[in-house]
């Protein structure tokens, strides 16, 4: 299956190309030339079947044509081998949580699936010399993307991050690694890291000196995978007789995770509508209610992973449906929650529920309650788990949550990185020495 720009001046590629080049020429970002639908039968016997069976057969249709199906399901198997389960909150909303990974993020998923099937490409080429991965991040994607990629031949990662401005744990996840993980610390915002990686991108120069990709969920590799979450929450609700009128809403920054699910409803998957939940980044909300598409500068919040001011697959949104507003907002609707607001629904949700959100999932568990109508059962993506945010948590609710193991593993680390300006000359110098 080919893949083309949303821009549509670059030439259509192939998976691998749109894998190992990240953007497209024109600047674009590459979508699949054609999304199957997947067939009545399958959604009939949906909730039989287990999260690694629903991600087989939607990868299957998105990649199958390009992957040999053997390698395919491995690459399925390996990456999701762990759970993502449905859990009631109040009678009628529901939270996916989406944070049991390794890294405890959604992100896992497709860091690790795009790691495998760069891999995959790799060795099948037999190339040698490395393929280099840079991923700006504001917190969540570095640790991801670092942990997917941890120890995998051929491939090296520098994760540019913002000094000062992710949460200790989180640095820890891709400070304390080593190996084939290199962390960079940028005296500047995520915007900064951000434009450092895609002037990195268009740098003739440092092109030809060495291989360079992108783990941000402009590559299909990455995005693509989280559609799977989707599907197998669509199955567990199914399971419990809830699965009708279903209204699925999902916390979004870069919106990557919310493109995936509606490649998800264009493929077939019976989801009522979709409600995106910002922060007070509300770039996606005003388009909604205007028309209008507006970049700002990223405000900095609570929800930090959500710190977007242009977010980049907003492009691919627009493209799903030939750019119709009345089509979008069809389907689509918005939410914006500024700090106060979060911190009240985290408060509101405990003391009623006894259920510990994340500033994230806290946008989203609002936003059903604002937005849900009579006879719908909302699903909010829990994008976090709340230890991450340990601090922030324990001082809005008054708790002492615990830390899950795998996260205190990290901690025990050795904080390594390279500190770096936000000026692109100091970070080409950088990537040329290597
Ligand atoms: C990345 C992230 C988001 C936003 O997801 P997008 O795909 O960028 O919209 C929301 N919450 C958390 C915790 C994240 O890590």
């Amino acid at each position: 299956m080919l893949y083309y720009s949303t821009n549509k001046k670059a030439e259509k590629a192939t998976l691998e190309k749109a894998v190992v080049k990240g953007l497209a020429e024109d600047k674009g970002l590459y979508m699949p030339e054609k999304i199957k639908t997947l067939p009545k039968e399958f959604f009939d016997k949906i909730e039989t079947m287990s999260f690694q069976e629903i991600a087989y057969i939607v990868a299957d249709a998105f990649f199958g044509e390009d992957v040999e199906a053997e390698a395919l399901k491995k690459i399925v198997y390996d990456t999701l081998a762990f759970d993502c389960p449905v859990v009631p909150v109040t009678e009628n909303i529901y939270s996916l949580e989406l944070f049991h990974g390794p890294t405890l993020a959604f992100k896992d998923v497709g860091a690790r699936f795009m790691a495998r099937l760069l891999q995959y490409f790799l060795k099948k080429e037999g190339q040698n010399g490395k393929v280099n991965v840079l991923v700006a991040t504001s917190g969540d994607t570095g640790s991801a993307v670092a942990n997917g990629f941890l120890g995998v031949e051929g491939i090296h990662v520098y994760v540019l991050y913002p000094k000062g401005k992710v949460s200790p744990i989180q640095e820890c996840q891709f400070t304390t690694l080593g190996k084939n993980i290199t962390a960079i610390e940028v005296d500047g915002v995520f915007d900064d890291c951000q434009a450092l990686v895609k002037a990195a991108f268009m740098d003739e120069e440092l092109n030809k000196h060495m291989k360079l990709t992108s783990a941000n969920s402009i590559n299909v590799a990455r995005f693509l995978p989280q559609s799977f979450y989707y599907f197998n929450a669509y199955a567990r609700m199914k399971e419990a007789g809830k699965a009708d009128n279903l209204v699925m809403c999902v916390p979004s920054g870069n919106f990557g995770n919310i493109c995936s699910a509606l490649f998800g409803h264009r493929m077939g998957l019976p989801i009522k509508r979709f409600i995106a939940a910002n922060n007070a980044n509300d770039i996606f909300y005003n388009y909604l209610k205007t028309g209008e598409y507006k970049p700002q500068p990223s405000k900095a919040t609570l929800a930090n992973a959500m710190d977007v001011g242009d977010p980049s697959n907003f492009a691919r949104i627009y493209n799903l449906y030939n750019g119709e507003h009345k089509t979008i907002t069809s389907l689509i609707d918005g939410e914006t929650y500024k700090d106060e607001a979060i911190m009240k629904t985290m408060r509101e949700c405990y003391a009623e529920t006894g259920y510990v959100l994340d500033p994230h999932g806290a946008c989203g568990y609002q936003a059903l309650k604002d937005l849900l109508k009579e006879g719908e059962t909302g699903v909010f993506c829990e994008t976090a788990h709340p230890a991450k945010f340990k601090e922030k948590v324990d001082a809005i609710l008054s708790t002492d949550i615990e830390i899950p193991q795998r996260l205190q593993e990290f901690m025990k680390g050795t904080k390594q990185s390279v500190e770096m300006s936000k000026e692109f000359g100091d970070f080409k110098s950088f990537l040329l020495s290597r």
